[in-house]
């Protein structure tokens, strides 16, 4: 356990994460710079569950600029064989909780790298067994409209960069 080097900025609110920057806790780190931490789970799903986080406080995806989620990202990428290969599970699944209504309980935003092993008894349930299919005109219609808002700039979801 060490505490983190870098500065951070405060939360509105309490926020565990926050917290655990500070030092208020014990956290087992196994990266850290001057924009992301990444700490062990403290409930793995399997060993060598890793969180990656922000130092800065933002709840969710789509609070998250763009240079710091690409970092979040990076930095995902460079820990995710490293974690295979101290763990010694070949297989990853990379979870993002983004919003209460999608399973997130700590309001910081976090990537999940969670080292799977067969028969462990974890699961992301896709293609979801309690969904109908929908037809091609449906799949084509949500398509052309994601489409058409990604194509205009008014219709931006606002995002930071
Ligand atoms: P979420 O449901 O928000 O996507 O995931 C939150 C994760 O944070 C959970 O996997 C949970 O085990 C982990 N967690 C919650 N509190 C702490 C803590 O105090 N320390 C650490 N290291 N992990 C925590
Ligand atoms: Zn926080």
């Amino acid at each position: 356990m060490r505490a983190p080097t870098a500065p951070m900025k405060p939360s509105t609110g309490h926020c565990i994460f926050c917290d655990l920057m500070r030092g208020a806790a014990e956290v087992s780190i196994c990266h850290e710079d001057a924009t992301a931490i990444a700490f062990m789970d403290i409930q793995p799903v399997n060993p060598g569950h890793v969180l990656v986080v922000p130092r800065e406080h933002y709840e969710t995806l789509q609070d998250i600029p763009s240079a710091v989620g690409a970092h979040l990202y990076q930095v995902a990428v460079r820990l995710i064989p490293i974690i295979q290969k101290a763990s010694g599970a070949q297989d990853m699944n990379i979870v993002v909780n983004s919003g209460q209504a999608a399973g997130q309980n700590v309001m910081h935003y976090h990537i999940h790298l969670i080292p799977r092993r067969d028969g462990d008894g974890f699961d992301v349930p896709l293609p979801f067994p309690g969904s109908s299919m929908p037809n091609r005109q449906q799949l084509d219609a949500m398509a052309a409209r994601i489409g058409s808002m990604l194509r205009d700039p008014l219709a931006s979801d606002g995002r930071k960069t």
